[in-house]
């Protein structure tokens, strides 16, 4: 929190993120130069098309492609993307969409990647409208079954590279690429949250998909990248379903900013405090009664590690999800990182912390066991309860 904190008067609560980048709680910290360029572009008017010149180029340098598009979102970028492949440049096509009548409308994809990021996967698929084929089962595809779905109808492949996906038993992306090209397919990679820029389109994906927002610390938009036909295609989507999904000059502006900033950015200066944050939290959670927390390596391989704290109720005196509600609920909040906590543990994420947070957390932690070590039962909440509670929250909105 600093001085110029809006959140207070605006009676939202201070959180402090230690769950990573989410959508939820605002993506991530934008960088600095992303704001001086959205704001001294924002009085402005410009042409966009030389702005989306400008920037494909941007996307294009920092992710070797021959082309870029900026959009509203990954999400966006993969429907964009999608119905690229089903017109083409032909614009009466783009305009007659989602109706698909007389194109090719089959999307290939693993039914390990149907994923849900906030939205299915599938949907933004759908929307350009397209029909998902899915492939193998919930944690396993093979070679066979991916060339068995596709047709003469097959408009794209789609793979997804994420946390969220099935983490074995699919087919990698070497060998969907080799297969789907094999079939004259075209395959885009969803790479949302990846920090690999280069290696997809390297691997010989013909598009990949970024979220500006999440590690670049750029604003809302999508990254699509990727051979200039299809990239073409994809921005002529703007005159018809993309209208709707279109990314404003500030977008493209603070996007650019965000890419230059990445280039230029301490990695190994960011990694190291990252680090000290997570031995930092290692040493208050060391030798407490049913805490057990180690370092681990982000799944997707992006160079970011993350504290996973197993939680055993008997001797901690209370479970898992109860400690998160605990940070969450406390002053100031703590969002920590729950997708498994009925496993009986989460995760503190480093990657989105302003300096010195992270003694904050790490105050908060001590102070929820403390407290929790003088019960007599351990507060163990029925986790089904909280589930249904989250999702009858939603619809309360916005009460
Ligand atoms: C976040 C995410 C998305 C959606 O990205 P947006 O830019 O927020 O639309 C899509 N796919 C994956 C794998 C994601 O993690």
């Amino acid at each position: 929190m600093t001085a110029s904190d809006p959140r207070p008067a605006l009676g939202l609560r201070p959180v402090i993120n230690a769950s990573g980048t989410m959508t939820s709680l605002g993506a991530s910290i934008v960088v600095p130069d992303a704001i001086t360029a959205m704001g001294e572009l924002l009085p402005q008017f410009v042409e966009m098309g030389d702005l989306h010149r400008l920037a494909s180029r941007a996307v294009a340098r920092a992710t070797g492609a021959e082309a870029g598009f900026v959009t509203a979102s990954c999400s966006a970028g993969i429907t964009l993307t999608v119905a690229a492949t089903m017109t083409g440049p032909d614009l009466a096509a783009i305009e007659r969409l989602p109706d698909a009548t007389g194109l090719k409308d089959e999307v290939v994809l693993l039914a390990g990647h149907m994923v849900d990021y906030g939205a299915p996967v599938e949907q933004a698929v759908r929307l350009a409208g397209a029909r998902v084929v899915p492939v193998g089962q919930a944690t396993s595809a093979s070679g066979y079954q991916v060339a068995g779905a596709i047709t003469e109808n097959t408009a794209a492949a789609l793979y997804v590279v994420s946390h969220h996906v099935a983490r074995y038993g699919m087919v990698p992306l070497s060998t969907f690429i080799g297969i789907a090209h094999g079939r004259g397919v075209p395959v885009i990679v969803d790479a949302a949250s990846e920090y690999d820029l280069t290696g997809f389109l390297a691997a010989g994906a013909d598009i990949a998909i970024y979220s500006a927002h999440k590690f670049l610390g750029g604003p809302t938009g999508g990254l699509v990248a990727g051979r200039k036909d299809l990239v073409r295609a994809t921005y002529l989507q703007n005159r018809g379903i993309g209208r709707g999904m279109k990314a404003g000059k500030e977008t493209l502006i603070g996007a650019v900013a965000a890419l230059e900033a990445w280039e230029q950015r301490d990695h190994v200066a960011v990694r190291r405090r990252e680090r000290d944050a997570l031995d930092h939290w290692l040493s208050v959670l060391a030798g407490r009664p049913g805490i057990y927390a180690d370092i681990e390596a982000d799944p997707t391989y992006n160079p970011l590690d993350r504290l996973r704290v197993v939680v055993v109720p008997d001797e901690a005196r209370l479970a898992a999800w109860d400690l998160v509600d605990a940070l969450a609920a406390g002053d100031p909040p703590v969002i920590a990182r729950d997708h498994e906590a009925e496993l009986g543990y989460f995760y503190l994420d480093p990657c989105n912390l302003h300096p010195g947070q992270e003694f904050i957390v790490g105050r908060r932690l001590a102070e929820i066991l403390d407290e929790a070590q003088q019960r007599n039962e351990p507060l163990v909440s029925d986790f089904a309860a909280r589930k249904m509670r989250q999702e009858a929250a939603i619809l309360n909105w916005p009460d």
